[in-house]
């Protein structure tokens, strides 16, 4: 049976004063719920000693292991930081940064190089949604930016439409299960129908309180990640508890 992942990102939001959050989400991992908090990276060190039984994550890394790359962290660095996951592809950094599905590849075979677990994620524009290439542009990304070599334990895979990233708008119920369904077929097409069938898909946009029970109804929907409605632990931890 797939462990739910409840992922929260924190984006370029946090400071010190936010690991109060972190303290107050104490006790959430229970049962078949993993809860894992991204922060930004000057806060990884300190959110890890915390031991609140919240897994703790990076953002994003580098595809190199170390040299002359000003401002940018390695997979190690973050894994001896105290993070156990790592985010690539997220679409704001393909936005912002212009990584590539190569670049997505290449930073997640270094993060897997340096035992972290991966949430990479995929997600079609709302031009895309609207010229009805969802599905096409969703096997481009998983055929571009999954490694060999992935499997149920190293490898999660987000499906973010960009369209609903901090919009407040949702797809369907519909068209999610449409999308998760494709995307665990195709992924078994490639990797076999064991790893397909171990690896957790998660579905992120706008995902709150209110709506998250609806999305985690969803057969192959095997938890979230959550943006805004992680910042704060009485905005998170209802989602977490919609899991259980
Ligand atoms: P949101 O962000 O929950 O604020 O829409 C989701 C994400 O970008 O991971």
């Amino acid at each position: 049976m797939r462990r739910k992942l409840a992922a929260g990102n924190w984006k370029m939001n946090g400071t010190q004063v936010s690991l109060a959050e972190l303290a107050a989400m104490q006790g959430m991992s229970k049962g078949n719920v993993e809860p894992l908090i991204c922060p930004p990276a000057t806060l990884i060190y300190a959110a890890a000693g915390l031991k609140t039984g919240v897994t703790i994550g990076a953002q994003d890394c580098h595809a190199g292991e170390n040299g002359a790359h000003t401002g940018d962290l390695s997979a190690m660095m973050l894994a001896d930081a105290g993070a156990a996951y790592v985010i690539t592809g997220h679409s704001e950094r393909r936005q912002d940064h212009g990584e590539t599905d190569g670049d997505v590849l290449a930073k997640t075979e270094a993060a897997w190089a340096a035992g972290l677990k991966v949430i990479l994620c995929i997600g079609e524009s709302e031009a895309q949604r609207e010229d009805g290439s969802t599905l096409e542009v969703l096997a481009t990304q998983l055929k571009g930016s999954v490694p060999e070599g992935a499997t149920g334990s190293n490898l999660v895979i987000a499906y973010e439409p960009i369209w609903a990233i901090g919009t407040g708008k949702v797809p369907t119920v519909q068209q999610i299960t449409e999308v998760h369904r494709f995307l665990r077929t195709e992924i078994a097409s490639r990797f076999g129908d064991d790893i397909a069938g171990a690896m957790r898909l998660l579905y992120g946009g706008s995902v709150k309180a209110s709506n998250a029970a609806e999305i985690f109804a969803v057969e192959d929907v095997d938890g979230a990640l959550v943006g805004g409605a992680s910042l704060k632990a009485t905005d998170f931890m209802p989602i977490v508890s919609a899991l259980n």
